[in-house]
């Protein structure tokens, strides 16, 4: 009976791999691709040295609807039928993160229209194609986006202009089991196109703050969440409300890990980009191997996360690598985190 209870308490964990091709700049400097996936054994070998097996592993030829459909779609109908689940990006600045999250363009209207449109716009899409053919009586779809840097909460589609940055705080719902983010903005979306709107919004804001700020935007993790709520009728004529969420979220840039030497502002930037980065990282292991203790409250990206790590939900990682021989060492180190939660 103990084996049982543990293969149910067991979370969904896929770890990826997804090289981008090498791009101008790197080709001009006559750099070389050291990295090449094995499909076989689910690994990467970076200067022929194995890494791995990953749950899965994209090869430069990848495309943004091969990824949809591999390691979100599975997720959409858990979230619509009342679970959180989360797909993180993880992975040195210039290697697609944002790409692989939004997509290559934010004025497309559709993903058939073009594609290079991303996870976030795609998984709107497939949520509301899937609600549209179910037989649930009603549903909605709001959306957050906050962004987190040095610890602390930014909400990205606040409608004031406060110069101030929003205080959003976090905590646990007494009613339901969850967390809750206090005074943060959640926008109804009805179409498709309402979700590239709210990314451009988001997107400014973001580079705002960060001139504010004077920081770096790839020093910052970014969070969209999409809250479904489905109501049903059953058979009894009862009804029945459903609440998922879906979390999709674009990490700091990983070469801010372990950055020493740093003084000021920027040793305390990458200080808690650690802290959030290592805890992750840490939490991702700890379900993995069904550890007694999850140590989510070591970093407030894992706690604003924790109703949706572990328990039923399913997490993917997609860790992203630059093929090049300029990068091989963070590429390395990539890899060896994407092991660790592996
Ligand atoms: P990050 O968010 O990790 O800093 P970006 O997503 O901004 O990186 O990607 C850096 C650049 O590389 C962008 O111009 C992006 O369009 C391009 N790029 C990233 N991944 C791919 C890919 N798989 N295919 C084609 N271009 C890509
Ligand atoms: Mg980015």
């Amino acid at each position: 009976t103990t084996r049982k209870k543990v293969s149910e308490a067991t979370s969904h964990i896929r770890v990826a791999v997804r090289i981008r091709p090498l791009n101008g700049a790197e080709r001009s400097d006559k750099c070389t691709s050291i990295a090449r996936s094995d499909k076989i054994k689910n690994t990467v070998e970076l200067k022929a040295k194995p890494f791995g097996p990953f749950s899965r592993v994209f090869d430069t030829d990848t495309t943004q609807a091969e990824i949809y459909a591999d390691l979100v779609s599975p997720q959409i109908k858990k979230v619509i039928a009342g679970f959180n689940c989360t797909v993180f990006a993880y992975g040195q600045t210039g290697t697609g993160k944002t790409f692989t999250m939004e997509g290559g363009r934010t004025d497309a209207k559709s993903s058939q229209d073009d594609p290079t449109t991303g996870i976030i716009p795609r998984a709107v899409e497939d949520i509301f194609e899937k609600l549209e053919s179910s037989k649930c009586e009603e549903y909605s779809l709001r959306v957050s986006y906050v962004e987190l840097y040095n610890e602390e909460l930014l909400d990205l589609l606040a409608s004031s202009d406060d110069e101030d940055r929003e205080r959003l705080r976090i905590f646990d719902d007494p009613h339901k089991k969850g967390v809750i983010v206090s005074g943060v903005e959640e926008v109804p979306v009805r179409s498709r196109s309402d979700v590239f709107k709210l990314l451009k919004t988001g997107a400014e804001k973001r580079k705002t703050a960060a001139t504010l700020m004077n920081m770096n935007s790839s020093r910052s993790h970014s969070l969209f969440m999409v809250n479904v709520v489905v109501r049903e009728n059953t058979n009894t004529g009862e009804e029945l409300v459903k609440q998922g969420k879906l979390n999709l979220v674009d990490l700091a840039g990983s070469e801010n890990i372990g950055r020493s030497g740093a003084q000021g502002n920027r040793a305390k930037e990458a200080g808690s980009i650690n802290q959030s980065l290592l805890t992750l990282g840490r939490v991702i292991r700890s379900l993995t191997t069904n550890a007694q203790h999850v140590p989510y409250r070591e970093s407030k990206l894992t706690r604003l996360l924790q109703d949706s790590l572990g328990g039923s939900t399913i997490t993917s990682l997609i860790a992203t690598l630059s093929p090049s021989s300029s990068n091989f060492e963070e590429s390395q180190s990539t890899l060896e985190y994407a092991m660790r939660a592996a």
